[in-house]
């Protein structure tokens, strides 16, 4: 299941404090972990066992830095299953591989279960189309599992489409809560620069940060990313000791947030 890239365990470094905006997912966050990090005496207390998190939301806007995070949060190995790979050609084969890829997890509980694109496995269910039945049994396994699970696997489970959910998934006692992950307010953008520019300080101590995130409206925290990269590569080449807010406002006027190169994809 390994070999297959169905199940990886990750190394991760990502901290909390590096995510810029998602004010109301790293509160939330940091109260599971002290809850997962004093089991016994929560249990005694009455606190219910944590199950995980959805987070659904746009393209770039730090779902899977989330689910990074919060291993390292934790302090817990982070698996991830890719629901891409774990769908097999033959019948019964993404039952199987399911079902190992959870016995691997409770085996190596308590951990963090990251499901990426967790719409991918149940595309098609009660379509009666090709491929129905198998989504649907799948689906029933996975929401089961959820439902009754005893051993200390903490779900992330993130998605792109939330229309392409089913409902049954996303009600209330299936998962502890669900975020929506939006394109970042023009205050949210300023923290994403501070964040992506503290790696660079001596570069970048007179960054006007309310100026670059006034011109990033509809910009997705990995567009902020590539724009903070661009700029330090050309300030690099042009052989310039400092970052300066002119420069990065040269690079935003000169790009395109990925929503609008999308869109013309699309037309
Ligand atoms: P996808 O749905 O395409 O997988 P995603 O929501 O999982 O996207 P991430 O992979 O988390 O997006 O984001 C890509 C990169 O963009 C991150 O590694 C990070 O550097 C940057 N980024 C995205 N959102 C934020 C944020 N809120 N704060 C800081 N950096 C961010």
């Amino acid at each position: 299941i390994k070999k297959s890239g169905i199940l990886e365990m990750l190394t991760v470094r990502e901290r909390l404090e590096d995510i810029g905006g998602l004010g109301k997912l790293k509160p939330w966050l940091h109260q599971k972990a002290r809850v997962m990090a004093d089991w016994p005496a929560a249990r005694a207390f009455g606190v219910e066992p944590p199950k995980g998190v959805m987070i659904v939301g746009m393209p770039g806007c730090g779902k899977s830095l989330t689910a990074k995070a919060t291993a390292a949060l934790f302090n817990l190995p982070l698996l991830k299953l890719d629901m891409g790979s774990l769908m097999g050609k033959y019948v019964g084969e993404s039952e199987g591989n399911m079902r190992r890829a959870i016995q691997v997890a409770e085996a190596v509980s308590p951990c963090v279960l990251w499901v990426d694109e967790v719409e991918k496995a149940f595309v098609g269910m009660g379509s009666g189309g090709e491929g129905s039945e198998v989504a649907t049994r799948l689906f029933g396994y996975f929401l089961t599992w959820m439902q009754d699970k005893t051993k200390q696997v903490f779900v992330i489970a993130t998605a792109n489409d939330i229309s392409a959910l089913p409902p049954e998934l996303l009600r209330k006692g299936r998962f502890d809560e669900i975020f929506y992950v939006d394109f970042p307010s023009e205050a949210e953008r300023v923290e994403i620069f501070r964040v992506h520019l503290q790696r660079r300080k001596q570069l970048s101590a007179r960054i006007q940060l309310e100026r670059l995130a006034k011109a990033t409206a509809g910009y997705s925290g990995a567009d902020i990313e590539s724009v903070v990269k661009e700029g330090i590569e050309q300030a690099f080449v042009e052989d310039c000791p400092t970052l300066e807010t002119e420069r990065l406002l040269g690079v935003i006027g000169n790009t395109h947030p990925l929503r609008e190169v999308m869109k013309k994809k699309v037309q």
